[in-house]
């Protein structure tokens, strides 16, 4: 996913007004750089580091100074200036202009967007009772800020008065207008006096409410973790992931072995646990995790989110969440999900029924449940195409699957070129730091990669931009990926699972959107585009890890360096879609229980979660158990602690672009610059500084079809 930063609009609002500093990097152009007037002085204590620009290469973060007890007075002065920037706007006695106005507003909230960017994006990776206590103190006092700009009538006003003459502008200037006119009216600044009083209130609500969700689920982390004591029970487990269970259970100061949970329903060991009753106790544990303490935050923040709507205009949170987006209504989203889920289903009945054979053979009389689907597909995998997971994981290790497969195929289709840099300081002792060059030389911007679960670290794997691009401000992004994959005790190599390698492709690709953006306005730069288009681009880059030139390059044993046996490649190939009837009905299932949430009236009576989930699931046919819900309500991140709500469906809207667009380019030579160029010149350089339908037509010629999806996915043949 791309992380976006705390709840729902605050991340909106604050990239509304991102920062005006000149960057002090000599390598950049001269071009912007000028000082805003309105800036307020330096303050007296010099020490925090989140007051004034970074000295850095592209203002890099200074991680190696930040000081726990900086963040709370750098919000409060970061929110002071941009108080003081947005009245020196509205006061201006001038008619409203572009430049005036909107080019202002672009210019303004330096240390807010400098600090919420730092904050919020450190809390999700090595969050601490400090992070805790300064996101319950700050996020309250976030959104009456973000409230106060968005609902300031004389700021509307002029905004109003620019967006009636808009057809005086052209391209991106048009097209910034248009989004913050839109964001004004959808965050209710042509409410009442007395509705903006009702809005205020709601947004405070909600944002306690989620953030406590959100904290519930990184203390869920820490709290709901399995210890065995026995090593008996572990059969199954490889010799590493054992060793890394008892260093777990180590630092945690606990003896024995210690199993984490992942973010998602299914958990990877429940593939290869021998012992069925610690499998359904692995399993219990995450599908039941923080029922207690989420459970009725849900049902508060899916009503609070109605009546939000509702004094919106929209009848549910759904209608008024799909505005924006390409979707744009409800109706489409489960139009696509509904057309799905029985074809889905009939592909996961035929796995199961394979699955429940094998048990058979195992002479064992038990009917499939939830805990049991990984461990036997894997055994249908093994007779189908006669691999495993420990046969393959040999063949890519971390260093190689990076450098000769991410960052080699990133070459041959962008010509760019990936240069260490150990020299900048980073978050975690883990996390690398790198340079990215244009195949002529010029650079591009900084890439961080932060591979490793860890405790504190949200689950997952995402992206996100700690400096976006901007012509406007002179900026070069700074961008990074993190992902959740088990770090293997002390000396051992990381050899990752195929499903970890297209992760790691993923996530890229939303970087790479993020380092290519070439755009005026940092509110239009890089992944700040609609949630169902923003999935596109990662999702497309997924592909390139099976293409068979980057799988020959990077795709070698560990040990001898034996490229994989051209037999067991395309065996790899041939079993990327098993197991797909099971990821789609996962994954369909999540969407629409993330809709249904978000489909409810202010006045639905709900009392349990539980039955609620169970209700939705069948109105849509996927009550089926064996295949639950990738995430279920009470640790569902994207749905009620993001900005993901109503929106979980962007994964399968963007994979119609992502399929589509990966047949389009091998349909024109595959893996080659001319492609990459295309695709980085129409699609990933441009933002949301366009119309998105138009940036894809521009790059394809035509609009997406369903036909390269289903074929991805192994739906048809
Ligand atoms: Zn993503």
């Amino acid at each position: 996913m791309r992380k976006t930063l705390i709840t729902t609009a605050i991340s909106a609002a604050l990239m509304l007004s991102a920062c005006s500093e000149p960057s002090t990097d000599a390598t950049i152009n001269s071009k912007a750089a000028e000082t805003p007037t309105t800036m307020t002085k330096a303050p007296a204590s010099v020490a925090n580091v989140l007051l004034t620009p970074s000295p850095l290469q592209y203002m890099a973060p200074q991680f190696d100074k930040l000081q726990a007890s900086d963040y709370l007075p750098a919000f409060e002065q970061g929110m002071l200036e941009h108080k003081a920037e947005i009245e020196a706007i509205t006061n201006n006695s001038e008619a409203a202009t572009f430049e005036n106005t909107i080019v202002a507003l672009e210019k303004t909230g330096a240390i807010l967007d400098r600090t919420q960017r730092i904050f919020f994006n450190l809390s999700g990776l090595i969050s601490d009772d400090n992070f805790t206590s300064v996101e319950e103190q700050i996020v309250p006092k976030l959104t009456a800020h973000q409230d106060n700009m968005y609902l300031d009538e004389k700021l509307f006003a002029r905004i109003q008065a620019i967006y009636k003459n808009k057809a005086t502008l052209t391209g991106e200037d048009l097209r910034l207008v248009e989004v913050y006119y839109d964001s004004f009216v959808r965050a209710g600044a042509e409410l009442s006096p007395a509705d903006k009083t009702k809005m205020r209130e709601l947004n405070g609500q909600l944002a306690k409410l989620e953030t406590s969700f959100s904290q519930n689920l990184l203390k869920s982390y820490k709290d709901d973790v399995i210890v065995v004591e026995d090593k008996a029970q572990l059969d199954g487990l490889s010799d590493s992931e054992i060793a890394s269970l008892a260093a777990a259970a180590k630092d945690a100061g606990k003896t024995g072995y210690m199993i984490t949970l992942v973010n998602t329903t299914a958990q990877p060991l429940l593939s290869s646990l021998k012992n069925r009753d610690l499998r359904k106790k692995l399993w219990e544990t995450s599908a039941y995790r923080a029922m207690e303490t989420n459970a009725p935050l849900n049902i508060n923040i899916a009503k609070l989110r109605a009546q939000k709507a509702n004094l919106l205009g929209y009848p549910t949170w759904a209608a008024y969440a799909l505005g924006d987006q390409m979707a744009k209504t409800p109706e489409a989203v489960y139009g696509i999900l509904d057309d799905l889920a029985p074809k889905a289903l009939v592909k996961a009945k035929v796995e199961a029924a394979d699955i429940q054979a094998e048990i058979v053979k195992e002479g064992q009389t038990f009917e499939l449940a939830p805990w049991d689907w990984a461990f036997y597909a894997e055994k249908v995998r093994k007779a189908k195409y006669d691999l495993d997971d420990s046969q393959v994981k040999p063949y890519f290790e971390m260093n190689t699957v990076l450098n000769d497969g991410m960052f080699f195929a990133m070459n041959k289709l962008y010509g760019i070129s990936v240069k260490p840099r150990n020299d900048l300081p980073v978050w975690h002792k883990d996390v690398s730091a790198y340079e990215i060059f244009n195949q002529d030389g010029s650079s591009i911007g900084l890439f961080y990669l932060d591979l490793y679960a860890r405790q504190g670290k949200q689950g997952g794997a995402w992206m996100d931009e700690l400096v976006s691009q901007s012509f406007l401000k002179n900026t070069q992004p700074v961008v990074y990926n993190a992902l959740n994959i088990p770090k293997p005790a002390e000396g051992q190599p990381t050899l990752m699972t195929f499903d970890e390698v297209s992760t790691l492709f993923h996530e890229f690709g939303h970087a790479i959107h993020g380092l290519y953006s070439q755009v005026n306005y940092p509110s239009l730069a890089g992944t700040l585009t609609a949630r169902d288009f923003v999935e596109f681009p990662s999702q497309a880059n997924e592909d390139w890890s099976i293409d068979p030139q980057v799988l020959a390059n990077y795709a070698k044993h560990y040990q001898t360096g034996e490229p994989i046996p051209a037999e067991l490649l395309a065996k790899v190939l041939k079993a990327h879609t098993f197991n797909q009837g099971f990821g789609t009905v996962e994954y369909l299932s999540a969407a629409l229980l993330d809709m249904e949430w978000h489909s409810i009236t202010a006045d639905t009576e709900i009392t349990d979660v539980a039955a609620f989930e169970k209700q939705a699931l069948a109105k849509h046919g996927l009550d089926y158990t064996p295949v639950p819900p990738r995430y279920k309500t009470t640790y569902f991140s994207h749905s009620f602690g993001g900005g993901y709500s109503a929106g979980y469906y962007a994964y399968l809207w963007t994979e119609v672009f992502a399929a589509d667009s990966f047949s389009y380019m091998m349909s024109q030579g595959g893996l080659t610059l001319e492609n990459g160029q295309k695709y980085r010149d129409t699609v990933l350089s441009k933002g949301n500084s366009q119309d998105l339908m138009q940036s894809y037509i521009d790059f394809a010629g035509k609009k997406p079809s369903t036909d390269a999806l289903l074929k991805r996915r192994g739906l048809v043949h």
